[in-house]
C-alpha cells in the first residue's frame, strides 16, 4: 500500500493534502450551481424523459444521456462509416467516429470557456452524426432520392429516429429514452422550419462540427495528395494561420508547417468564437436560457457565431474543399459505384422484406416496408453494406 502523499513512482507529491474527515465529493447539482453560467442549460431544470425513470444516485440526467449514446450500437458503428474518404483511400483520414471525437473535444473546450453544460454538450456532440448512413453524404443523397415521395431521408431526422425508436438496448422503453433537451437539440438540426430556437449547448456543437470538418478535411486532402499546402495557403483563413505560426515559430519545413497550421486553424477559430460570442451574449443582455430561446431560430441570428469576416473566410475554404475534395475525381470514383450498390440493396430488401431482421420486419407494419428498409440500410457500416451486397448479388 503506497503512502497517499506520494505518486505511483514514489516521488513525493508536495501539494497533496488529504481530504478532511467526512469529506463528500460535490454532487452534480452543486457542481453545476458553482460552474454554469446563467445562460447554460442546467440538468436540474430538465424537462425529463418521455418514459419517467427514477433519478440516478450520482449521475446527472445529461451524464446518463452521454453514457447511453456511447453504449449505443449506432455510436459504435461510426467507426466504420465514411466521413469523406472511405477505406479505399487509406487509413490516415478521419472516419465518422474520429470526426465525432474531434467535434466533441472542440465542443467541450467551447462549453467550458462559455460556462455551458459540458455533459449536455458532450451528449449532443457524440450523438450529432449517429444518423449518418454508410458512405456519408453520398449514402444520404441516395436514400433521400429513393424516398423522395415518402418523406425523404435526412441524417438529422434519422438520428432522432435512432434515439426515440431504433436502438433496442433497454427492455423498459423503445430507443434510448434521452432527456427532452437532447431530443429537442436534435430536432433543431432538422432545419425544416419547425424547430425551436437552439440552446447554446446545441449552437456550440454545430460550431464545433464546422471547425472540425473545415480543418480536418483540409488535412486529410493534403495527406491524400488531392490538394497541396501551397494551394491552401492561397486562402485567407489558412494564409493568416500560417503567418501567425511563422511569427511564433520562425521558418518551418512543409511537414511541420502543415501540422502547425492545422492546429492553429482550430485554435484560432475556437478562440475567435469564444471572444465574439461572449461579446454578443453581453450585447444582447442574455441572462437566462429563456433569453437564449427568445433570441430566435434564424440561423443568421445565432448567438454563437464567428465575425462576418471569419465566417466569409470559412465559406471560401468550404467552397475550395467542395470543388477540390468532395467533388474530386478520386472521391467520386469511389462514391458513384458505392451509391449504386446502396440503391441495389435498398431495392432488394424492399422487394424481399421478409429478409429484414425480425424487428425491422415488425416495424415495416407500422412505418411501411420502404421506411423500415431505409432504417436497416442506414444502420449499416460501409463494410457491412459491401459484404451484404456481395451476399445478395453473388451468382
Ligand atoms: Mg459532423
Amino acid at each position: 500500500m503506497s503512502d497517499p502523499g506520494t505518486t505511483t513512482s514514489g516521488i513525493p507529491a508536495p501539494d497533496y493534502e488529504p481530504p478532511a474527515p467526512g469529506y463528500e465529493p460535490p454532487a452534480w447539482r452543486a457542481r453545476e450551481a458553482a460552474l454554469l453560467a446563467p445562460w447554460a442549460m442546467s440538468a436540474a431544470e430538465t424537462a425529463g424523459r418521455v418514459y419517467p425513470e427514477p433519478p440516478h444516485p450520482f449521475r446527472s440526467p445529461y451524464q446518463r444521456d452521454r453514457d447511453r449514446i456511447v453504449h449505443s450500437a449506432a455510436f459504435r458503428r461510426l467507426a466504420h462509416k465514411t466521413q469523406v474518404f472511405t477505406g479505399y483511400h487509406g487509413d490516415y483520414h478521419r472516419s465518422r467516429l474520429t470526426h465525432t471525437l474531434e467535434v466533441t473535444n472542440i465542443a467541450r473546450t467551447l462549453a467550458r470557456a462559455l460556462a455551458l453544460n459540458e455533459d449536455l454538450v458532450e451528449t449532443l456532440a457524440l450523438a450529432h452524426d449517429i444518423g449518418h448512413p454508410p458512405l456519408g453524404h453520398a449514402g444520404e443523397d441516395t436514400l433521400a432520392e429513393l424516398l423522395r415521395t415518402e418523406g425523404g431521408f435526412n441524417h438529422n431526422a434519422q438520428a432522432l429516429r435512432i434515439m426515440e425508436l431504433l436502438e433496442t438496448r433497454y427492455p423498459e422503453f423503445p430507443g434510448l429514452n434521452l432527456s427532452r433537451e437532447v431530443l429537442e437539440a436534435q430536432a433543431t438540426r432538422k432545419k425544416d422550419g419547425t424547430a425551436p430556437a437552439p440552446l447554446l449547448e446545441t449552437q456550440v456543437v454545430d460550431a464545433a462540427d464546422s471547425i472540425a470538418y473545415d480543418t480536418h478535411d483540409a488535412d486529410d486532402a493534403i495527406e491524400l495528395g488531392l490538394v497541396s499546402l501551397e494551394e491552401l495557403l492561397e486562402l485567407p483563413l489558412v494564409a493568416e494561420a500560417a503567418t501567425r505560426v511563422r511569427d511564433r515559430l520562425g521558418p518551418l519545413g512543409s511537414g511541420d508547417l502543415r501540422r502547425a497550421v492545422i492546429h492553429e486553424l482550430v485554435d484560432f477559430q475556437v478562440a475567435e468564437l469564444v471572444r465574439t460570442s461572449l461579446a454578443r451574449l453581453r450585447g444582447l443582455g442574455i441572462r437566462s436560457v429563456a433569453d437564449v430561446r427568445a433570441a430566435g431560430t434564424d440561423p443568421g441570428r445565432r448567438i454563437l457565431a464567428h465575425t462576418p469576416a471569419v465566417a466569409a473566410a470559412k465559406r471560401e475554404l468550404e467552397r475550395f474543399l467542395f470543388t477540390r475534395v468532395y467533388r474530386s475525381e478520386r472521391v467520386l470514383a469511389v462514391r458513384v459505384p458505392a451509391q449504386q450498390r446502396l440503391a441495389e440493396m435498398f431495392d432488394w430488401y424492399a422487394a424481399h422484406p421478409e429478409q429484414l431482421p425480425p424487428r425491422f420486419h415488425e416495424r415495416a407494419a407500422a412505418f411501411g416496408v420502404r421506411r423500415s428498409t431505409a432504417d436497416y440500410i442506414a444502420g449499416m457500416t460501409d463494410r457491412f453494406l459491401e459484404a451484404d451486397h456481395g451476399r445478395c448479388f453473388s451468382d
